[in-house]
């Protein structure tokens, strides 16, 4: 008797995880961010954890290799691990049915395999039938052909540029002199294609004194995300590791200084450290989630089962709450944003 109020109780406010408003009834916490949708139950007694964590988006880290050699890159090459299709897409239905509305395909660089990406995000959107399919890209990997056969899946491309002067992005790593052209030329295919299309910059020693403002204009993205460089300990943090970002550093003054200058783009997402180490859902080449600079990843969620698997997450809820942006995260049903098909979008 006990369990089967305790299974209803708990059904219910899984159901109602879709239907209540961000400040639920009195008694029942949701809180609510991009990542991690944290339900409060508060009936433990004895002070057990009793939060039931939901998926909300999620980023399938799918690869570890790239073809590009940023000095910061704090996702490094540890591994030339990828799953086999089937493994990977038996994850997104398991994420799927525990609530991810959101996936993100990042890497390393996700178009390393091109089509094993394009395979997994038509299953996502068009089987799954998930809000949103965004992918991290540099961008110089994706082609006309590609978009053509895959766009109708995607929602979001991110494509990373963290400066408007080529010099200091070969000086980065970010390619060998041939970003900005890339970069350009992508931001016009989304538009043909009807893909939003976001741009990703770290700000660093190099850029953040850089004024990006007319670029940032002239390419009028949907969103730009301004990220603080990061060290995590285990990726980039010195000389055991493939990168080291420590001499690419800045103090918070100074990503304030670059904030400061660009905050006015209605566009400008920034994030510092604070809120990137532990506000973001990480999955990783082995599907396992990632406690980045926190403590060990989890085990596999094909083989404990997602919900097993978050109760080993950390997860910074005021992390999370400060990023916000759930924003609108699924494309109009037809036509590029600059089509004006739907005015109201805020990406
Ligand atoms: S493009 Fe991204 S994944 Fe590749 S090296 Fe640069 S930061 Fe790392």
């Amino acid at each position: 008797m006990v369990f089967a109020v305790l299974f209803l109780a708990l059904l219910t406010i899984a159901l109602s995880a879709y239907f209540l408003p961000k400040n639920g009834p009195s008694g029942r916490n949701i809180q609510e961010g991009t990542d991690v949708q944290v339900l409060d139950t508060k009936e433990g007694k004895g002070g057990e954890d009793t939060k039931t964590k939901i998926p909300v988006s999620v980023n399938y880290h799918l690869t570890r290799q790239c073809n590009y050699s940023c000095g910061f890159c704090f996702h490094t090459a540890k591994t030339s691990h990828v799953e086999p299709l089937d493994n990977a897409k038996r994850a997104m239905l398991l994420l799927k049915e525990a609530g991810m509305r959101k996936v993100n395909f990042a890497g390393g660089e996700p178009f390393m395999n091109a089509k094993f990406l394009g395979q997994l995000a038509r299953y996502c959107k068009s089987t799954l039938q998930l809000e949103s399919v965004s992918i991290v890209t540099n961008g110089s990997k994706v082609t006309a052909a590609w978009l053509a056969e895959y766009c109708q899946y995607i929602d979001i491309m991110a494509v990373s540029c963290d400066s408007f002067d080529e010099a200091t992005n070969v000086k980065i790593g970010r390619g060998t002199g041939k970003h900005l052209q890339k970069f350009r030329h992508l931001a016009q295919l989304c538009d043909e294609y009807g893909v939003m299309f976001k741009v990703n910059t770290v700000v660093n020693r190099y850029n953040w004194q850089e004024d990006m403002n007319d670029a940032i204009r002239a390419i009028g993205p949907k969103r730009w995300k301004c990220f603080q460089v990061l060290i995590i300990d285990e990726e980039n943090g010195g000389d055991e590791t493939l990168r080291d970002a420590r001499d690419f550093q800045i103090s918070d003054e100074e990503f304030r200084f670059f904030c400061d200058r660009h905050a006015h783009n209605a566009c400008f997402v920034p994030e510092g450290n604070g809120v990137m180490k532990s506000s973001y859902l990480l999955l990783d080449e082995y599907l396992c989630f990632l406690n980045k600079g926190v403590k060990g990843k989890t085990k596999s969620i094909l083989e404990i089962g997602v919900k097993e698997a978050l109760k080993d997450v950390y997860w910074d809820e005021s992390g999370f709450v400060e990023r916000g942006g759930e924003y609108d995260w699924t494309k109009p049903a037809t036509g590029g944003f600059g089509q004006g098909k739907n005015p109201e979008l805020e990406f």
